[in-house]
């Protein structure tokens, strides 16, 4: 019987899963592989908070293996060097993985398929697993992406996508092959104290929870900070815990406008992917430049320590920080307010944003973060590049009663109603209550005055 290797990389779960069943088609036996890459350590991105997901979703899949009777083969290195050797050593003829976007992922694919067809072996990549519809599938006339995301939609709505698959009901892994134990979450100093569970049984509850009460309401409340009633299974995704094919087929399914709003969002996911594919140096350069003169680590330090610490003196923004640092997870209108705040309103670099919230995000993804980032500090995709968010307006908007402000900054926890967003308005003995709080670091008109002058230069 012969042998194939399965490589997980952003796809850790059993349902719906193309690789795994091509690599057991024909019962074959399989080694279902993960590899502790050192490259991305390298990278910079084995942040605390992700590896201790990781951890649950390798855990979590090595227990769903074993079910089956299989198991998950781990372990460390270089991702090309180990994939050879395993292979090797369970004389598989071919490897299977899922086609992925960065040029981290990219270059990865070509090593890899270079280095197994120097020893005999086939490297067979699968497009629908870590994204629904893959990069290049819809594209404009005169591109080979699409820059504006509403046209990109339409098309993206037309595709039919393929069907849903079902988790094996069992695995055969050959003997004999050597595994580290897969890691355990461990306490870590930058650990989120309140971070999510992961894994695949934790998403597909999730999921199911969501859709089964969450969703409905979607298109109505999905702006509002206090109610937290987005999906939150953007770690899901990017781990690949959850198929996002089988998440929009699901919320199809369930239909309505809360339903239709959310397989939107999900299509921003494929969107971002698709501009990274084609442009994979958007990671770190403008997509579009302004020609800005960021202000930086070194003539910024004060403003940035105080954005990343949530002492900006804006309680909306501050609010939001602190949610980051103990939940390693943000909602999404205050992603959009505190980017725009650091990389507007205070004129910084927006991969100094991109940066930390990359180093505390449990969903940090380079397409999604880098991508969304560029786009809000008007060097991306946005069609409206130079709007500013106003803190206080958005605020007003979604926070209208302030709870979400008082959740995350107790130093204001005792003022009452939208009042809480203005504290520097306040007088007599609602100002001493918060006296712990600190003053804005910028007058609003300051940094739009400023961010208008840069632009003008554009
Ligand atoms: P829901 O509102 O329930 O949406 C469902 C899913 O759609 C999400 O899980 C996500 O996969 C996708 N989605 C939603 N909004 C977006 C969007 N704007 N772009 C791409 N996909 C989207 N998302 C990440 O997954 N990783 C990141 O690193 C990331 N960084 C961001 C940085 C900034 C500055 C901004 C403005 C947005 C960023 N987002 C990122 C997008 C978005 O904020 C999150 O996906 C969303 O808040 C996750 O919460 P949710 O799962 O409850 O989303």
């Amino acid at each position: 019987m012969s042998v194939s290797v399965v490589l997980f990389t952003a796809d850790l779960r059993l349902h719906d899963h193309p690789p795994l069943r091509a690599g057991l088609d024909g019962r074959r036996q399989v080694v279902p592989l993960f590899v502790r890459d050192r490259g991305v350590a390298a990278a910079g991105f084995a942040a605390p908070n992700r590896l201790a997901f990781l951890a649950d979703c390798l855990r979590d899949l090595d227990a769903g293996l074993r079910e089956r009777g299989g198991r998950l083969v781990v372990r460390s290195g270089d991702v090309v060097e180990e994939v050879c050797k395993v292979a090797a050593e369970a004389d598989a003829d071919e490897v299977h993985m899922a086609a992925d976007v960065s040029a981290y992922a990219q270059l990865r694919e070509r090593r890899l398929r270079r280095a197994l067809e120097a020893g005999g072996r086939r490297l067979h990549v699968h497009e629908t697993v870590t994204g629904a519809v893959p990069p290049g599938a819809v594209t404009p006339a005169s591109s080979d992406h699409f820059a504006v995301f509403t046209p990109y939609f339409r098309q993206w709505s037309g595709q039919r996508l393929r069907g849903v698959l079902d988790a094996p009901r069992s695995v055969r892994v050959p003997a004999g092959i050597g595994s580290e134990e897969p890691p355990r979450r461990a306490g870590s100093p930058g650990l989120s104290p309140e971070l999510a569970e992961g894994g695949e049984r934790a998403g597909r509850k999730r999921l199911t929870a969501w859709l089964r009460s969450g969703v409905t309401a979607y298109a109505d409340l999905h702006d509002d900070l206090a109610g937290d009633a987005t999906s939150r299974l953007s770690p899901h995704l990017h781990f690949g815990t959850l198929s996002p094919v089988e998440v929009i087929h699901r919320a199809r399914r369930v239909g309505g406008p809360g339903a239709e709003a959310f397989v939107r969002q999900v299509a921003w996911r494929d969107f971002h992917r698709q501009v990274l594919a084609a442009r994979p140096g958007a990671a770190d350069a403008d997509y579009r430049t302004k020609h800005d003169r960021w202000r930086s680590e070194r003539t910024a330090r004060d403003d940035i320590e105080a954005w990343r610490e949530g002492r900006t003196g804006y309680p909306v923004v501050d609010a939001a920080m602190r949610q980051l640092r103990q939940e390693g997870w943000m909602h999404n209108r205050a992603r959009l307010l505190t980017a725009s705040f650091l990389a507007k309103t205070l004129y910084v670099d927006w991969r100094v944003g991109a940066g930390h919230f990359l180093d505390l995000l449990v969903d940090g993804d380079v397409a999604n973060n880098q991508l969304n980032w560029q786009w809000v500090a008007g060097t991306g995709t946005d069609t409206r590049p130079n709007r500013v968010l106003n803190p206080v307006t958005q605020a007003k908007r979604h926070d209208p009663e302030g709870a979400y402000v008082r959740r995350w900054v107790p130093e204001l926890a005792d003022i009452a109603g939208a009042a809480v967003h203005e504290p520097w308005k306040l007088r007599g003995s609602d100002r001493a209550r918060c006296e712990a709080y600190p003053d804005p670091v910028i007058d609003l008109a300051d940094g739009l005055a400023r961010f208008k002058r840069a632009r003008s230069r554009d």
